[in-house]
């Protein structure tokens, strides 16, 4: 849209969440504005042969913490407003959840099908040494992670590359989201659509909300529209629907489809592998644009493409009663004042999407522990249990059967632990800033934003100026 400007959009949310704090206008100052921003430039050869110049960003938004974390983005949207916005996103994110890093984020400007793989593994190589010779990532300075346009695959380049030159011991470390072969972690991959859906369950399970939005609680029979089918998108349609949510509606590039009856997300996901977009899947209607669905009746609407998707052009059409901000910044704040206007709730992405962070931090500590979790407690716990309940055999005489015995006697391996950790740290996320919801009468978006003011800012105030 003319004139978004994402980076203002995030400042003006902190700014309304900051008059609820009594920290210094300074310190609020310095806590806001980005303190490292790397824009960078070098050639691709492309297979052909010929040269291409290519553009991309890294900021580190705050270093009240270290390292800084955030995912990289290859998309034709990114640009360095985009990339400032998404590494301040990254620190509220960060401080929202309770995991020790300060925000970063980085991008590519490039669209991801113009390229061949083999160029793509050139683009994020130079990329990596781009950011090592400027000492912007290290296991200990600056860990990148997926994000839009990225996966699994471009963070094993980055790892790569990184160990071809150093000698950290902690190389391991320098990313997240790598595959699970190089050091990566379990549950990684869907860890933020996870954490989405943990999110949304534990705002549909609170009754005082839902009876207000004319809702049932738990998220059983509810309807929802998801846009974006990608990492995000599909993995929380997909556990929000094994929760017995109905998927009613989907936007993708290229059409978007609606049906009352519900929509089969394993078949769509297979039509889409096919035909290679989801416009014309049997049994649903495809409507005129790919947007026109968000404005679909739905309990709930989880927008997971990209940012500045529900505006003052559409804010007052869409019907959802609960806004899940899978994305980031998928609101306008200018929509989100409509949509709050029209008594609906937004779980707002500082919050809401931050499970793929929290699932990276457990990869990172295992990466900087050298071993996986679960590797020296499991059989432990597992034998433990065993003991207990042959006593309860013994003293009531009931034999417990295989099936009973290896479910009950389960100790936490790294899937396990790392799913728990997310379940808890979502939870426990939640409840901190529904306290604050409360206390304060704002929404919660105003109120992940305060949460992290005073757990950010706290730490300013210590740390005092150097020199
Ligand atoms: P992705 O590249 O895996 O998927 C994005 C999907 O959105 C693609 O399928 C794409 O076709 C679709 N899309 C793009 N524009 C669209 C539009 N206008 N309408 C409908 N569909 C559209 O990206 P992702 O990793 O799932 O990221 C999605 C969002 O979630 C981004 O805002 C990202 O910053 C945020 N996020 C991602 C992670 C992560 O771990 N990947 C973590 C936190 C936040």
């Amino acid at each position: 849209m003319e004139g978004y400007k994402f980076f203002e959009q995030v400042n003006s949310a902190f700014d309304q969440a900051a008059s609820y704090t009594d920290f210094d206008k300074g310190l609020l100052s310095q806590m806001k504005i980005c303190n490292d921003v790397l824009h960078i430039t070098f050639p691709l050869e492309k297979d052909d042969g010929k040269i291409e110049v290519i553009e991309a960003w890294r900021v580190e938004h705050s270093h009240h913490k270290l390292p800084t974390k955030g995912g990289i983005r290859y998309s034709m949207t990114v640009n360095e407003d985009e990339t400032m916005a998404l590494a301040a996103l990254m620190t509220y994110k960060c401080a929202v959840v309770d995991v020790p890093f300060g925000g970063a984020k980085g991008g590519i400007k490039i669209d991801k099908s113009r390229y061949s793989e083999s160029e793509l593994e050139r683009i994020t190589r130079r990329y990596t040494y781009e950011l090592m010779k400027k000492n912007f990532i290290g296991p200990g300075i600056d860990v990148p992670a997926p994000d839009y346009g990225t996966g699994a695959q471009e963070m094993g380049w980055i790892l790569d590359t990184f160990r071809q030159m150093s000698t950290d011991i902690n190389a391991e470390g320098c990313v997240t989201g790598k595959p699970v072969e190089m050091g990566g972690i379990r549950g990684r991959t869907e860890a933020t659509g996870r954490g989405v859906y943990f999110g949304i369950k534990e705002a549909c399970d609170n009754k005082e909300d839902m009876k207000n939005l004319g809702l049932e609680p738990g998220l059983e029979g509810k309807t929802f529209v998801v846009q974006g089918l990608g990492n995000v998108g599909y993995h929380a349609a997909k556990y929000m629907a094994e929760a017995g949510a109905k998927m009613v509606g989907v936007a993708e590039i290229g059409g978007s489809i609606y049906s009352e009856k519900g929509i089969d997300l394993d078949k769509l996901m297979e039509y889409r592998k096919e035909k290679g977009l989801i416009a014309g899947f049997e049994g649903t209607e495809t409507l005129e644009d790919n947007s026109s669905v968000l404005k679909s009746e739905c309990d709930i609407l989880i927008p997971a493409a990209l940012e500045n998707q529900l505006n003052e052009k559409n804010a007052d059409k869409i019907q959802a009663k609960i806004i899940g901000e899978a994305a980031n910044g998928p609101t306008t704040a200018k929509a989100h004042q409509i949509i709050k206007d029209r008594g609906a709730l937004i779980i707002p992405d500082n919050y809401l999407n931050a499970g793929g962070v929290t699932v990276s931090y457990f990869e990172w500590l295992k990466n900087i522990q050298h071993m996986r979790f679960g590797r020296m407690g499991k059989r432990f716990e597992e034998n433990s249990y065993k003991k207990i309940l042959s006593v309860i055999e013994t003293i009531s005489d009931r034999k417990f059967t295989d099936k009973e015995l290896g479910f009950l006697a389960q100790g936490g391996g790294e899937s396990e632990l790392v799913d728990s950790g997310l379940e808890e740290t979502m939870i426990n996320a939640y409840n901190q800033i529904n306290e604050i919801r409360k206390k304060h009468g704002v929404d919660l978006r105003t109120a992940a934003f305060i949460s992290a003011i005073n757990k950010v800012g706290i730490i300013y105030g210590r740390m005092g100026i150097f020199p």
